[in-house]
């Protein structure tokens, strides 16, 4: 009866390869960041992905809509902006998919990052670290503008990237849950920047972004962000990147506004690619002086 239980559960399950794992996260519950009992706390753990985040579902999305199309075929070389996640996941598929990849990434990315794309077999090609990520998806448009060999799937403007969620993630989370009162995510205040979030005051507005949707905004900082990073682990043992201390903190906010409900939340990937940036080790007074135009 094992193999039942554990073919029936999220999480389990048997698998043609490791693409095809994909998604399928854990949703677990954060009782003690609740402030009443009535409201209850859930994170998505997409940090449970194949190669640790939320990013392995959109890159999966991007390939196959292009493979559908006829847009690629194996030995084209697939070629995209990120600040690291969406492309380890791109790297992972490409190589099991027989795509070359290429990666352009801002210079100043924790080492992790780029450890992990060449391991994967990424190429890298740098972008001035300054301008952040939008520097990075300035300089992926032009190169591909230059050589019309490249496919870029472009997670900013491809509703695939939303599609993957809509028709995933948000199933997921509702065959878990019969009613979700608020789910929740963040925006960091501009100037501030993140790891892994970005404000839409920075002059780029990804072209898939519906902001009708979006019942309110809440901003966060980004000592708020790593303070709950740390909170996160602290008092549910869950290990995060700083995004997700980010979104914790607001959904701790929207819970409180509550009276009864479940608020959800996606841990988009773990801690493993923060941990040479020190923001586990440095103490509340260096967070308070973190340099906020250091962009990791
Ligand atoms: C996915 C995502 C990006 C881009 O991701 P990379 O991993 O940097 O390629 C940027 N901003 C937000 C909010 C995202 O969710």
């Amino acid at each position: 009866m094992a193999v039942d239980r554990v073919g029936n559960k999220p999480c389990g399950g048997r698998y043609g390869d490791i693409v095809e794992s994909i998604g399928n996260t854990p949703l677990i519950e954060l009782p003690r960041l609740s402030p009443k009992p009535g409201v209850r706390i859930w994170a998505k753990l997409e940090s449970r992905n194949p190669t640790g985040s939320v990013k392995d579902r959109v890159a999966r999305a991007l390939i196959e809509d292009a493979e559908e199309k006829g847009a690629i075929m194996p030995g084209q070389t697939i070629l995209e902006p990120t600040s690291g996640n969406t492309g380890i996941s791109l790297a992972m598929i490409c190589r099991r998919r027989g795509y070359p990849l290429k990666v352009v990434m801002p210079e100043n990315v924790t080492a992790e990052r780029t450890q992990l794309l060449r391991m994967y077999g990424a190429e890298i090609v740098y972008s001035e670290g300054s301008l952040g990520s939008n520097g990075a998806v300035e300089k992926a448009l032009e190169m591909a503008e230059a050589d019309s060999s490249y496919y870029m799937p472009y997670q900013y403007g491809n509703v695939a990237n939303p599609n993957a969620h809509y028709n995933g993630t948000a199933i997921e989370i509702l065959e878990e849950l019969d009613e979700v009162s608020a789910f929740v995510a963040a925006e960091p205040m501009q100037g501030e920047p993140v790891q892994g979030l970005r404000s839409l005051d920075d002059g780029f507005i990804p072209p898939i972004i519906d902001l009708s949707i979006l019942d309110r905004k809440i901003f966060v900082t980004n000592r708020d962000a790593i303070i709950w990073t740390r909170k996160l682990l602290e008092e549910e043992s869950v290990f995060a990147g700083v995004s997700s201390g980010a979104i914790a903190r607001v959904a701790v906010r929207i819970a409180g506004e509550l009276d009864e409900g479940n608020v959800v939340f996606i841990v988009a990937d773990d801690g493993w690619k923060y941990l040479s940036s020190g923001i586990y080790t440095l103490s509340v007074d260096e967070i308070e002086n973190l340099d906020a135009t250091v962009w990791w």
